[in-house]
Protein backbone atom coordinates (compact mmCIF):
# COMPACT_ATOMS: atom_id res chain seq x y z
CA UNK A 1 0.00 0.00 0.00
CA UNK A 2 1.04 3.47 -0.88
CA UNK A 3 0.27 6.53 0.78
CA UNK A 4 0.99 8.52 -2.08
CA UNK A 5 0.55 8.39 -5.97
CA UNK A 6 3.70 8.57 -7.70
CA UNK A 7 2.21 10.58 -10.28
CA UNK A 8 0.29 13.44 -8.89
CA UNK A 9 2.02 16.87 -8.14
CA UNK A 10 2.38 18.30 -4.33
CA UNK A 11 0.97 21.70 -3.69
CA UNK A 12 2.20 23.83 -0.84
CA UNK A 13 -0.46 24.83 1.42
CA UNK A 14 -1.04 27.21 4.77
CA UNK A 15 -4.22 26.51 5.87
CA UNK A 16 -3.95 28.86 9.00
CA UNK A 17 -3.01 32.51 9.28
CA UNK A 18 -4.72 36.19 10.13
CA UNK A 19 -4.86 39.55 9.03
CA UNK A 20 -5.96 42.89 9.83
CA UNK A 21 -9.37 41.50 9.80
CA UNK A 22 -8.68 39.95 13.37
CA UNK A 23 -5.53 40.07 15.13
CA UNK A 24 -2.71 39.53 12.14
CA UNK A 25 -0.33 42.75 11.04
CA UNK A 26 -0.89 42.34 7.15
CA UNK A 27 -4.19 43.40 5.12
CA UNK A 28 -5.27 40.44 3.33
CA UNK A 29 -3.94 41.69 0.12
CA UNK A 30 -0.55 41.39 2.08
CA UNK A 31 -0.73 38.49 3.36
CA UNK A 32 -1.48 37.08 0.24
CA UNK A 33 1.33 38.31 -2.15
CA UNK A 34 4.02 37.10 1.06
CA UNK A 35 2.46 33.30 0.63
CA UNK A 36 2.72 33.85 -3.32
CA UNK A 37 6.09 34.60 -2.79
CA UNK A 38 7.22 32.16 -0.57
CA UNK A 39 5.95 29.89 -2.76
CA UNK A 40 2.85 28.69 -1.73
CA UNK A 41 -0.62 27.67 -3.77
CA UNK A 42 -3.18 27.03 -1.36
CA UNK A 43 -4.04 29.10 1.06
CA UNK A 44 -6.84 29.59 3.61
CA UNK A 45 -6.99 32.76 5.15
CA UNK A 46 -8.53 31.82 9.42
CA UNK A 47 -9.19 35.04 11.12
CA UNK A 48 -11.07 35.01 14.78
CA UNK A 49 -14.78 34.20 14.41
CA UNK A 50 -14.41 35.62 10.92
CA UNK A 51 -14.44 35.06 6.96
CA UNK A 52 -11.81 36.84 4.96
CA UNK A 53 -11.95 36.73 1.26
CA UNK A 54 -8.82 37.59 -0.31
CA UNK A 55 -8.26 39.52 -3.30
CA UNK A 56 -8.07 37.04 -6.90
CA UNK A 57 -4.47 36.26 -6.98
CA UNK A 58 -3.09 34.69 -9.95
CA UNK A 59 -1.47 30.96 -9.17
CA UNK A 60 -3.00 30.68 -5.55
CA UNK A 61 -6.07 28.66 -4.61
CA UNK A 62 -7.85 30.07 -1.98
CA UNK A 63 -10.17 28.02 -0.10
CA UNK A 64 -12.89 29.86 2.61
CA UNK A 65 -11.52 29.53 5.81
CA UNK A 66 -12.13 30.81 10.00
CA UNK A 67 -10.82 30.24 13.37
CA UNK A 68 -13.58 29.67 15.86
CA UNK A 69 -13.01 29.34 19.65
CA UNK A 70 -13.83 28.60 23.25
CA UNK A 71 -12.79 28.53 26.42
CA UNK A 72 -13.13 25.50 28.57
CA UNK A 73 -11.76 24.61 32.33
CA UNK A 74 -8.68 24.12 32.24
CA UNK A 75 -7.86 24.50 28.11
CA UNK A 76 -8.63 26.49 25.44
CA UNK A 77 -10.04 25.16 22.05
CA UNK A 78 -9.24 26.60 18.66
CA UNK A 79 -11.31 24.99 15.74
CA UNK A 80 -10.54 26.22 12.22
CA UNK A 81 -13.34 25.50 9.40
CA UNK A 82 -11.76 25.26 6.03
CA UNK A 83 -13.58 24.91 2.98
CA UNK A 84 -17.40 25.86 3.99
CA UNK A 85 -19.64 26.65 2.02
CA UNK A 86 -21.93 29.73 3.07
CA UNK A 87 -21.78 32.28 5.93
CA UNK A 88 -20.85 30.21 8.58
CA UNK A 89 -20.08 33.88 10.54
CA UNK A 90 -23.12 34.58 11.18
CA UNK A 91 -24.66 30.86 12.49
CA UNK A 92 -21.71 30.24 14.82
CA UNK A 93 -22.71 30.45 18.26
CA UNK A 94 -19.45 31.34 20.63
CA UNK A 95 -21.33 30.57 24.15
CA UNK A 96 -22.32 26.91 22.43
CA UNK A 97 -19.73 23.48 22.70
CA UNK A 98 -16.78 22.58 20.40
CA UNK A 99 -18.99 19.76 19.02
CA UNK A 100 -21.37 22.18 17.65
CA UNK A 101 -18.80 23.93 15.85
CA UNK A 102 -17.21 21.00 14.38
CA UNK A 103 -20.79 19.90 13.23
CA UNK A 104 -21.81 23.33 12.50
CA UNK A 105 -18.38 23.81 9.71
CA UNK A 106 -19.26 19.93 8.91
CA UNK A 107 -22.93 21.09 7.60
CA UNK A 108 -21.71 23.54 5.49
CA UNK A 109 -19.34 21.25 3.72
CA UNK A 110 -16.05 22.37 5.12
CA UNK A 111 -13.68 20.67 7.08
CA UNK A 112 -12.50 21.23 10.60
CA UNK A 113 -9.13 20.85 11.66
CA UNK A 114 -8.39 20.98 15.78
CA UNK A 115 -5.48 23.78 15.82
CA UNK A 116 -2.60 24.03 18.04
CA UNK A 117 -3.38 21.63 20.59
CA UNK A 118 -0.07 21.59 22.65
CA UNK A 119 -0.57 25.47 22.79
CA UNK A 120 -3.89 24.98 24.13
CA UNK A 121 -3.44 22.77 27.12
CA UNK A 122 -6.19 20.42 25.25
CA UNK A 123 -6.18 16.70 27.30
CA UNK A 124 -6.34 13.32 25.73
CA UNK A 125 -10.01 12.97 27.02
CA UNK A 126 -10.75 15.77 25.48
CA UNK A 127 -9.61 15.03 22.44
CA UNK A 128 -11.15 11.68 22.20
CA UNK A 129 -14.29 13.29 23.07
CA UNK A 130 -14.74 15.38 19.75
CA UNK A 131 -15.88 13.77 16.61
CA UNK A 132 -16.10 14.44 12.84
CA UNK A 133 -12.76 16.32 12.47
CA UNK A 134 -10.68 16.05 9.99
CA UNK A 135 -7.19 16.77 10.89
CA UNK A 136 -5.30 18.33 13.77
CA UNK A 137 -2.56 20.51 13.85
CA UNK A 138 1.30 18.84 14.80
CA UNK A 139 3.00 21.82 14.26
CA UNK A 140 1.98 25.34 14.67
CA UNK A 141 4.25 28.22 13.58
CA UNK A 142 3.42 30.89 16.40
CA UNK A 143 3.29 28.73 19.44
CA UNK A 144 7.14 28.93 20.19
CA UNK A 145 10.00 31.45 20.45
CA UNK A 146 10.03 34.27 20.35
CA UNK A 147 5.91 34.78 20.47
CA UNK A 148 5.17 32.01 22.63
CA UNK A 149 6.40 29.19 24.71
CA UNK A 150 8.07 26.46 23.16
CA UNK A 151 4.64 24.72 22.33
CA UNK A 152 4.81 24.14 18.52
CA UNK A 153 5.11 20.89 18.62
CA UNK A 154 1.92 18.88 19.64
CA UNK A 155 3.03 15.02 18.44
CA UNK A 156 3.79 13.82 21.80
CA UNK A 157 0.43 14.75 23.28
CA UNK A 158 -1.19 13.22 19.43
CA UNK A 159 0.89 10.13 20.72
CA UNK A 160 -0.38 9.98 23.85
CA UNK A 161 -4.12 10.65 22.41
CA UNK A 162 -3.80 7.99 19.71
CA UNK A 163 -2.16 5.71 22.06
CA UNK A 164 -5.62 5.58 24.59
CA UNK A 165 -7.51 5.35 21.58
CA UNK A 166 -8.31 8.61 20.36
CA UNK A 167 -8.95 9.00 16.48
CA UNK A 168 -5.90 8.90 14.58
CA UNK A 169 -6.29 12.21 12.77
CA UNK A 170 -4.32 13.40 9.71
CA UNK A 171 -1.95 15.95 10.91
CA UNK A 172 -0.85 19.33 9.18
CA UNK A 173 1.52 22.11 9.70
CA UNK A 174 0.87 25.88 9.57
CA UNK A 175 2.24 28.80 10.49
CA UNK A 176 -1.08 30.40 12.13
CA UNK A 177 0.85 33.97 11.08
CA UNK A 178 -0.29 36.87 13.10
CA UNK A 179 3.03 39.09 13.44
CA UNK A 180 4.95 38.09 10.24
CA UNK A 181 8.17 38.03 11.45
CA UNK A 182 9.79 34.89 11.99
CA UNK A 183 6.85 32.53 12.56
CA UNK A 184 5.40 33.24 8.57
CA UNK A 185 6.65 30.80 5.61
CA UNK A 186 7.77 28.51 8.41
CA UNK A 187 5.13 25.52 8.21
CA UNK A 188 3.42 23.74 4.99
CA UNK A 189 1.05 21.01 4.48
CA UNK A 190 1.61 19.71 1.41
CA UNK A 191 -1.18 18.28 -0.24
CA UNK A 192 -1.18 15.83 -3.49
CA UNK A 193 -4.31 16.90 -5.00
CA UNK A 194 -5.32 15.66 -8.57
CA UNK A 195 -5.15 19.87 -9.65
CA UNK A 196 -5.31 23.29 -8.42
CA UNK A 197 -9.26 23.06 -8.24
CA UNK A 198 -11.37 23.93 -4.95
CA UNK A 199 -12.92 20.25 -5.09
CA UNK A 200 -9.89 18.39 -5.88
CA UNK A 201 -8.28 19.87 -3.06
CA UNK A 202 -11.16 19.39 -0.53
CA UNK A 203 -11.52 15.82 -1.61
CA UNK A 204 -7.36 15.43 -1.31
CA UNK A 205 -8.09 17.04 2.27
CA UNK A 206 -10.78 14.82 2.71
CA UNK A 207 -9.29 11.59 2.11
CA UNK A 208 -5.78 12.67 3.80
CA UNK A 209 -3.77 13.20 0.74
CA UNK A 210 -1.35 15.38 2.94
CA UNK A 211 2.01 15.49 5.00
CA UNK A 212 3.38 18.28 7.19
CA UNK A 213 6.42 19.65 6.69
CA UNK A 214 8.64 22.77 8.17
CA UNK A 215 11.33 21.87 5.56
CA UNK A 216 11.88 18.06 4.60
CA UNK A 217 10.15 16.78 1.64
CA UNK A 218 8.36 13.26 1.94
CA UNK A 219 8.15 11.42 -1.31
CA UNK A 220 6.27 7.71 -0.95
CA UNK A 221 5.32 5.92 2.13
CA UNK A 222 4.72 2.55 1.59
CA UNK A 223 3.84 -0.35 3.68
CA UNK A 224 4.54 -4.19 2.15
CA UNK A 225 2.73 -7.18 2.66
CA UNK A 226 5.95 -8.00 4.69
CA UNK A 227 4.96 -5.49 7.23
CA UNK A 228 7.58 -3.31 6.42
CA UNK A 229 7.22 0.46 6.02
CA UNK A 230 9.86 1.83 3.42
CA UNK A 231 10.11 6.17 3.08
CA UNK A 232 11.43 8.05 0.27
CA UNK A 233 12.52 11.88 1.31
CA UNK A 234 14.97 14.31 0.76
CA UNK A 235 18.19 13.86 2.22
CA UNK A 236 17.52 13.44 5.91
CA UNK A 237 19.52 12.56 9.22
CA UNK A 238 17.04 10.80 10.74
CA UNK A 239 13.73 8.98 10.33
CA UNK A 240 11.82 8.30 13.38
CA UNK A 241 8.94 5.56 13.23
CA UNK A 242 6.67 6.35 16.03
CA UNK A 243 3.88 4.69 17.49
CA UNK A 244 1.59 3.61 20.63
CA UNK A 245 4.49 1.38 21.73
CA UNK A 246 7.21 2.82 24.24
CA UNK A 247 9.45 1.02 22.67
CA UNK A 248 10.55 -0.59 19.21
CA UNK A 249 13.62 -2.27 17.51
CA UNK A 250 14.94 -0.09 14.68
CA UNK A 251 12.00 2.89 14.83
CA UNK A 252 14.93 5.02 14.60
CA UNK A 253 17.26 5.34 11.90
CA UNK A 254 19.62 7.84 11.97
CA UNK A 255 21.85 8.31 8.80
CA UNK A 256 23.76 11.38 7.60
CA UNK A 257 21.91 12.24 4.26
CA UNK A 258 19.44 9.15 3.41
CA UNK A 259 17.16 9.34 0.94
CA UNK A 260 15.39 6.09 1.82
CA UNK A 261 14.92 3.75 4.72
CA UNK A 262 12.86 1.19 6.26
CA UNK A 263 11.54 0.16 9.41
CA UNK A 264 9.71 -3.30 10.27
CA UNK A 265 6.42 -2.78 12.18
CA UNK A 266 6.58 -3.92 15.65
CA UNK A 267 4.35 -6.60 17.22
CA UNK A 268 3.12 -3.86 19.70
CA UNK A 269 2.69 -1.33 17.09
CA UNK A 270 -1.03 -0.47 16.33
CA UNK A 271 -0.39 2.52 14.43
CA UNK A 272 2.86 4.13 13.28
CA UNK A 273 3.72 7.94 11.98
CA UNK A 274 6.60 8.55 10.15
CA UNK A 275 8.73 11.77 11.38
CA UNK A 276 11.84 12.74 8.94
CA UNK A 277 14.47 15.24 10.42
CA UNK A 278 16.66 17.21 8.12
CA UNK A 279 20.31 18.67 8.95
CA UNK A 280 19.04 22.12 9.87
CA UNK A 281 16.48 20.25 12.12
CA UNK A 282 13.96 20.84 10.37
CA UNK A 283 10.85 17.96 10.44
CA UNK A 284 8.41 16.87 8.31
CA UNK A 285 5.70 14.15 9.68
CA UNK A 286 3.32 12.18 8.21
CA UNK A 287 -0.23 10.65 9.57
CA UNK A 288 -0.60 8.33 11.41
CA UNK A 289 -1.38 5.02 9.77
CA UNK A 290 -3.29 1.82 11.48
CA UNK A 291 -1.40 -1.22 11.47
ZN1 LIG B 1 -5.60 29.69 17.64
ZN1 LIG C 1 -4.85 31.28 14.65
Amino acid sequence: MKLFSDSLPFFKANFHCHTLNSDGRLSPEECVNFYQSAGYRILAVTDHRTVTSPPPSDGMLFLPGIEIDYVLPGQWVHILGIGMEGSIGRQWDPSGTPQEGIDLICSLGGIAVLAHPAWSLNTPAFMRSLSGLSGVEIWNSVSTLPMNADRADSSSLLDVTWASGGQLLPVYANDDSHPYRTEAGVAATMVQAEELTVPAVMDALKQGHFYATTGPLIKQIEITNRREILVRCSPAEAVIFYSDAPWSAGRAVIESGMTECSYFIGKNDHFVRVEVRDAAGRKAWSSPVKV
